[in-house]
C-alpha cells in the first residue's frame, strides 16, 4: 500500500466505489450490504524456520469475497505493507473483474506481510509451503483458486500447487494459475496482464484522440504488468515510451528508451535508476510526466485529488489494482482523461488464469496463438461493453465497468436466492 496516500484504507474506497453504483442502478440497501462484505476472511499466523536456524512468525490472510458467479480468484501478493482491508479491497476487485470480463468465477485475494526482497529462496519456500498448507482446507480448483501479485511469481505458485497436492496424494494443477508451463501452465499467461493493457490502450485509443504509434507513454511500476505492457505497446503498437519507474525512482528520456534494454538493466542492477542516457524523476513525477498514456502499473492510492489535476495524460491504463482515488475520478473526468479502471485494464491476467484452469481441468493444452486469440476477444469486448455503458449513461468508464459487474453480480445473487 506503500505510495503517496499510503494512510487512505483501499477498502474504505471500494466500498465507496460500490456506493456510487448502487446508487445509480437505485440497488437496494440489503443487496447493497452484501456487496460490501466479504463472504470469508481466514487470517493465519505460522512459525517459518529461517537460513540462520531462527524462527520467525508471519501473518497471512486470504479473503473470499464473493461466489455467487463460481469459484473464487485471486492472486496471492507478499509485501511488507500488506493489511487485511486491503486484501478485503483486492477481493472485491477481483469479483467485479472477473464479471466485467464475464468470466466465471467471484473474488478472493490473499497476501502474507513480509519483506520478499531480503528473504532467501530457501525461506520464500518454506514461508509459501506452510502459508500453503494453512489455508489449503479453503482453496481448490472448485472453491478458490489463488494466482500470483505483486512479489509472486510461477515459482511461487509451483510451490504452492505441490504442497496442496501432497495433502491430496495427487496432482492438482487446477488449484493454482500463473503455474510454470511444465506443472500445467498456460501459455501466454506470464504476459496476459500487460498484453490484456496494452490491447484496451489501442481499443481506447480510437476513441480518445490518442495515436499509440509514436504516441509517448510513461509506466509507474516495472514490474510483470508494467514491463510487459511496455514491451508490447513498443513491440507491437509503435509506441514510444519515454518515462519509466520502480519502486528505488524512474528514468525519463524524451526521444524514448527501448523497453527490453531498460530490463535488462534492471535485472543487472536491481532498478530502472541509472539508465544510461536517462535522466532521473521521481515517482511521485512520473505520474505529472507530460505523456499521452500514462500505465500506473505499481500499488494502491497513486492518484488522487491532489495529483489528479495536473495530469497530462489523455489516457490512463490502470496496470495496477486500485491506484486511482474516487476523488481523482472525478477530477480525470473533467479533464476529459480516458481512464481505463484496473478492473477492466489489467483484467487479461485473470482471464489467461481462467483458461489456464479451464485446460487443467480437461488436460488439453492450447497454443499460444489460441490464448492470445481468445484474450483479446475477451478484452475488446469487455472494452466495447464498458465504453457503450460510459456513452449511454453520461459516466466515466469505472462507473460503467462497475454497473457492468455488479449488474452482473446481482442477477447472480438474486437467481441463486438467499440460503436457506
Ligand atoms: N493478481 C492478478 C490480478 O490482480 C491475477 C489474479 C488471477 O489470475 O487470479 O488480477
Amino acid at each position: 500500500m506503500a505510495g503517496t496516500e499510503s494512510q487512505i484504507n483501499p477498502f474504505e474506497t471500494a466500498k465507496q466505489q460500490v456506493d456510487i453504483v448502487a446508487d445509480l442502478i437505485g440497488l437496494d440497501g440489503g443487496l447493497r450490504d452484501v456487496l460490501k462484505h466479504p463472504k470469508r476472511e481466514l487470517t493465519v499466523n505460522f512459525p517459518v524456520r529461517m537460513d540462520d536456524g531462527t524462527y520467525r512468525v508471519y501473518t497471512g490472510h486470504r479473503v473470499q469475497y464473493n461466489m455467487a458467479r463460481g469459484p473464487c480468484k485471486g492472486g496471492i501478493r507478499y509485501h511488507p505493507q500488506v493489511t487485511l482491508d486491503e486484501v478485503r479491497a483486492l477481493a472485491a476487485w477481483m469479483t467485479w473483474k472477473c464479471a466485467v470480463v464475464n468470466i466465471p468465477y467471484g473474488g478472493a485475494k490473499g497476501g502474507v506481510i513480509c519483506d520478499p526482497k531480503h528473504m532467501s529462496k530457501g525461506e520464500l519456500e518454506r514461508m509459501t509451503r506452510r502459508y500453503a498448507s494453512e489455508i489449503s482446507a479453503f482453496i481448490g480448483p472448485e472453491m478458490d483458486i489463488p494466482a500470483p501479485d505483486v512479489y509472486t511469481d510461477s515459482q511461487t505458485m509451483a510451490w504452492i500447487m505441490d504442497t496442496y497436492s501432497m495433502q491430496k496424494g495427487y496432482s492438482v494443477p487446477g488449484v493454482v494459475t500463473g503455474k510454470p508451463i511444465s506443472l500445467g501452465g498456460s501459455e501466454g499467461r506470464g504476459e496476459a496482464t500487460g498484453r490484456g493493457c496494452a490491447y484496451v490502450i489501442r481499443e481506447a485509443s480510437k476513441h480518445a484522440g490518442v495515436h499509440v504509434k509514436n504516441g509517448t507513454v510513461a509506466v509507474q511500476g516495472f514490474g510483470n504488468a508494467g514491463s510487459v505492457a511496455a514491451n508490447i505497446l513498443y513491440d507491437e503498437q509503435g509506441a514510444k515510451i519515454v518515462a519509466i519507474s520502480d519502486s528505488k525512482g524512474g528514468i525519463y528520456r524524451a526521444d524514448g528508451m527501448n523497453p527490453h534494454a531498460v530490463e535488462a538493466h534492471k535485472a543487472k542492477t536491481g532498478s530502472v535508476v541509472g539508465f544510461p542516457g536517462a535522466k532521473a524523476i521521481s515517482n511521485e513525477e512520473i505520474l505529472e510526466t507530460k505523456a499521452d498514456i500514462l500505465i500506473p502499473a505499481a500499488l494502491e492510492n497513486q492518484i488522487t485529488a491532489k495529483n489528479a489535476g495536473k495530469i497530462q495524460a489523455k489516457i490512463v491504463a490502470e496496470a495496477a489494482n486500485g491506484p486511482t482515488l474516487p476523488a481523482a475520478d472525478t477530477v480525470l473526468y473533467e479533464k476529459k482523461i480516458t481512464v481505463l479502471p484496473d478492473i477492466l485494464a489489467n483484467a487479461g491476467g485473470v482471464t489467461v488464469s481462467y483458461f489456464e484452469w479451464a485446460q487443467d481441468i480437461q488436460g488439453f493444452y492450447w497454443t499460444l496463438d489460441e490464448v492470445n486469440q481468445r484474450l483479446e476477444r475477451v478484452m475488446v469486448r469487455s472494452y466495447d461493453a464498458v465504453h457503450k455503458v460510459a456513452t449511454e449513461r453520461h459516466v466515466h468508464n469505472r462507473t460503467a465497468a462497475y454497473v457492468l459487474a455488479i449488474q452482473r453480480v446481482v442477477d447472480a445473487v438474486k437467481l441463486r436466492g438467499i440460503y436457506p
